[in-house]
């Protein structure tokens, strides 16, 4: 079994409350196979007895951050639409311009995404999107971790069901640890209450859980009580969706019984998917996070897709979280523990890893990151966690390490010609950025 020694690194220790985050200095990660073997301080090993050795400096070493709640192809996008409210955002920008996707631009952009994430810390991704094979073999090929969901609609029928659910097991029994599959329907505005429970009762047959957008705006939870007098949020509940774990995107227009009845039904894996930029962007509702937390719901960071959020690092967001929660609750507000609890320990818990990621402890996946914190912008460096909330950028992480692997290394992904890519991307910009408003691949009226 390959051995990896990760020397004289700080160990960031979240506290598993989230109560405390508390920099170890000097300290050796040993890795054994793609797990974390023992950390000790530093100079009590042989590094000739390693394999691989990788000097850390005196670096911050962090768990890997979780996106959990992404459309990663969607990078392809970015800038296409901005300046719109939701419901235009989505008639006259995304889904037309969506009817332009073939399944190739799935394998590009979920490359050229999959850079930007790992080069800036982020290890694992929740993505829900189309022709999802292509992502597999995206994610594969430059050594990321994910849970998958392939995005259906309503008008697709039970025949997407049955499709995506065979999907989803052959990922799930193809032995590829790295990625795993959830069965995704896209949202309650967009699935009929038939379409929703048939893919529960799917997702229930074969033992997995679901991904999908819920609650996204305080009008989607109006129209859905001014139309037939339940909430979307009970909607899920209705529908029998609950009752396997679930991926919630947003729950931005939640009230305080849809808070209640999220929390009944929360599970050692799932939670809320939260994506500060995109609703700011967007101009719309905030999500409560700080209430979720204190109903018991697990909640991690999200980008959203770079169509909203333009960018897919995390470091922002994780920011953005914190300073909302304060501009509405007051200064005490998101306290940096629990704001990189959130960014880790619970963000695994939201993508059904609890167990395995979030945390540098004994026994976890290697999926580590190393984050330079020598630069002018972190320094007099008085508070490593205070610094990695509010200072820090996606160049200041330089090895990454999925799986024990080492994906990024000084700064760069290592297993792919990054040229290759930006230059896939560029000649698709043309064809993908027509916009039809009559081929849109859905209507948004919720
Ligand atoms: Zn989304």
């Amino acid at each position: 079994m390959k051995q990896t020694l990760i020397r004289n690194g700080t160990v960031l220790d979240i506290a598993a409350d989230g109560t405390t985050a508390t920099p170890i200095p000097q300290q050796d990660v040993l890795i054994k196979g793609n797990r974390i073997d023992a950390i000790q301080a530093t100079g009590a090993v042989d590094a000739r007895h390693f394999d691989r050795v990788i000097e850390a400096n005196g670096q911050l070493i962090m768990p890997g951050l979780i996106n959990t709640h992404a459309h990663v192809p969607m990078v392809l996008f970015r800038g296409l639409v901005e300046d719109m409210p939701i419901d235009r955002w989505f008639n006259e920008g995304i889904w037309p311009l969506e009817n332009n996707l073939e399944p190739e631009d799935v394998y590009w952009g979920t490359l050229l995404g999959m850079i930007e994430m790992l080069e800036s810390g982020v290890t694992t991704v929740a993505d829900h999107y189309f022709h999802m094979h292509h992502s597999v073999e995206a994610i594969e090929k430059i050594g990321g971790r994910a849970l998958l969901g392939w995005a259906i609609f309503g008008s697709l029928g039970q025949q997407a069901v049955n499709d995506t659910a065979d999907w989803v097991e052959e990922i799930n029994g193809s032995g590829t640890s790295r990625i795993r599959a959830w069965m995704a329907p896209h949202a309650p505005y967009t699935c009929d209450d038939d379409f929703l429970r048939a893919t529960a009762k799917k997702a229930n047959q074969i033992g997995v859980g679901l991904h999908i957008h819920a609650s996204e705006t305080k009008a989607q939870t109006e129209a859905s009580l001014s139309a037939r007098g339940i909430t979307p949020i009970q909607v899920l509940e209705e529908t029998g969706i609950f009752d396997q774990p679930t991926l919630l995107a947003h729950c931005c227009g939640v009230n305080e019984r849809d808070i209640e009845i999220i929390a009944k039904y929360q599970k050692h894996e799932g939670g809320i998917a939260h994506a500060p930029k995109t609703y700011l962007k967007l101009g719309e509702d905030i999500a409560p996070v700080t209430a979720f937390r204190e109903a018991g719901i697990a909640v991690g960071l999200a980008t959203d897709g770079a169509a909203s959020n333009n960018t897919m690092d995390l470091w922002e967001p994780l920011r953005l979280m914190s300073m909302l929660q304060k501009d509405r609750l007051g200064a005490e507000a998101m306290p940096i523990p629990q704001a990189l609890h959130v960014a880790t320990r619970s963000a695994a818990q939201v993508v059904g890893l609890a167990d395995d990621l979030g945390a540098v402890e004994v026994g976890r996946l290697a999926d580590l990151v190393l984050v330079d914190m020598s630069g002018i912008h972190h320094t007099p460096l008085h508070q490593i966690p205070a610094s990695l909330v509010y200072n820090t950028r996606p160049t200041d992480v330089t090895t990454v390490l999925v799986d024990g692997d080492v994906v990024v290394e000084n700064g760069r992904v290592t297993a792919i010609d990054r040229d290759e890519v930006v230059s896939q991307a560029k000649a698709r910009m043309e064809r993908l950025s027509r916009n039809r408003p009559d081929q849109r691949i859905q209507t948004y009226n919720p």
